[in-house]
């Protein structure tokens, strides 16, 4: 059977049961109906901070652009230098980083040249100046300072050739590339535009922030972690508010955020006993697949199509909406971005510090505390109380501790996989 390309065909496939699927396969079915935004605009290389990359960039010219010095010394040419015990050569002139020597040398000569300093015709090497003293007119060589032709000498291109390729359309613009755009003399490229998502929070109990709570009612944080984690992956946000578990209600706001945006985010009334009618609605206005996931926290997830818009329905425990936003929405929607390389954040493995109790059967993604140990080595431990209504045990860690569905307990010292909150580019 090929592989189906609709969502109704997908939800008939022998292999597909919407109540136990494994993280992995949500994140494959998922996968497949994104397509990359194709609208692009031209900013200037600022601007273009955690944008995605829409051209080929190729490099107009060799980066260095000439053979220099890679530190302070003396430039020189290695067949000059004697065998074994010192060598002395005549000083001819100064190479400084931007203002080189303007002639070349000959047999027995040197250039004092400092660190960028452009190589003078007829140099090959250079000699670190810890390992030359300066005599009146010259200098004297140290015996055995370098051990080669071209030792400290930096090629032009050596970084990059002229015309090489430097990158692919879909490389996320981060400080390094925007570093090299500058030194190709780029100031200006094409990206592609920004995603668009809208959210709201689902639920009678609600409130925003600012209105009294009466009794039994809480505050809508979803949205404040959801701004959140949008801003940081740099998308253009909507949001809508709280909508009340109002059918008429909740389709105003589906259809207007479908209509507004290219991903609709909601959460809460995903579980069992709220999908039912929510489920009914959205067969209305679009295409939606009701999952239970083999996972701790964030069973309930719903993902599908309202016309254009690719729309995911998280559970609405604060908890469960942070770990499937970063383990299925997050990649998801760096696809959408352009990103050439979405793949899931990496894990790393670390030393249990203490036991884990767990049942075999869904993949947990318990919130962990990554420490050094005595000894230098990374080990894990748990935030304590893992419920999935619990948002200190997000604040309070630095990773997700993943512990895969076959997995049972796990003793004290055994490694486990983590999964970092930070990255450092
Ligand atoms: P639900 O998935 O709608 O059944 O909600 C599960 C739990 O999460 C309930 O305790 C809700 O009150 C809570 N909850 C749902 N949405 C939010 C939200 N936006 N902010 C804070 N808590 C929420
Ligand atoms: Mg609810």
């Amino acid at each position: 059977m090929t592989a189906p390309t609709t969502l109704r065909e997908l939800s008939c496939a022998d292999d597909y049961d919407p109540d136990s699927m494994p993280v992995d396969k949500a994140r494959a079915l998922i996968r497949r109906f994104l397509a990359p935004i194709t609208t692009v605009e031209r900013v200037h290389i600022r601007a273009a901070l955690d944008r995605v990359l829409a051209e080929d960039i190729v490099s107009p010219f060799d980066v260095p652009g000439h053979d220099n010095s890679a530190m302070d010394g003396w430039a020189l040419r290695f067949a000059d230098l004697a065998a074994s015990g010192e060598t002395t050569l005549k000083r001819v002139g100064d190479s400084f980083a931007g203002k080189p020597h303007a002639g070349a040398i000959a047999a027995g000569e040197a250039v004092r040249i400092f660190t960028g300093g452009v190589m003078p015709q007829g140099a090959d090497t250079v000699v670190m100046q810890e390992r030359a003293t300066e005599i009146p007119g010259g200098v004297r060589v140290a015996a055995g300072a370098v051990s080669k032709a071209g030792q400290n000498r930096r090629l032009a291109g050596e970084d990059l050739k002229r015309g090489a390729p430097v990158f692919g359309a879909g490389q996320p613009l981060r400080p390094a590339e925007l570093g090299m755009l500058a030194s190709l003399g780029i100031n200006e490229v094409s990206v592609y535009r920004r995603l668009r998502v809208a959210f709201f929070s689902t639920g009678d109990e609600l409130r925003s922030i600012g209105q009294p709570l009466a009794a039994g009612e809480v505050y809508d944080s979803n949205r404040y972690t959801l701004y959140g984690m949008l801003t940081r992956i740099n998308c253009e946000i909507v949001d809508m508010g709280v909508v009340p578990d109002v059918p008429e209600a909740l389709e105003r706001a589906f259809a207007a955020a479908a209509a507004s945006a290219d991903v609709v985010i909601t959460s809460g009334g995903v579980s069992v006993g709220e999908a039912d009618f929510v489920k009914a609605l959205l067969d209305k206005l679009g295409e939606v697949l009701f999952w239970k996931i083999a996972m701790k926290p964030g069973r309930p997830l719903a993902y599908g199509k309202i016309g254009a818009a690719h729309f995911f329905g998280l559970p609405g425990n604060p908890v469960s909406v942070m770990v499937t936003f970063y383990e299925f929405v997050r990649d998801a929607l760096r696809v959408l971005q352009g990103h050439r390389d979405a793949e899931p954040q990496p894990t790393f493995k670390a030393l249990l510090a203490a036991p884990i109790r767990k049942m075999p059967g869904r993949t947990e993604f318990q919130r962990g505390i990554l420490t050094r140990g005595a000894d230098g080595a990374w080990q894990v431990r748990t935030t304590g109380d893992q419920g999935s209504g619990i948002l200190s045990s997000m604040s309070r860690a630095n990773c997700f501790i993943v512990l895969p569905a076959a997995t049972g307990d796990v003793t004290a010292g055994s490694p486990v996989e983590v999964q970092l909150f930070e990255g450092l580019l």
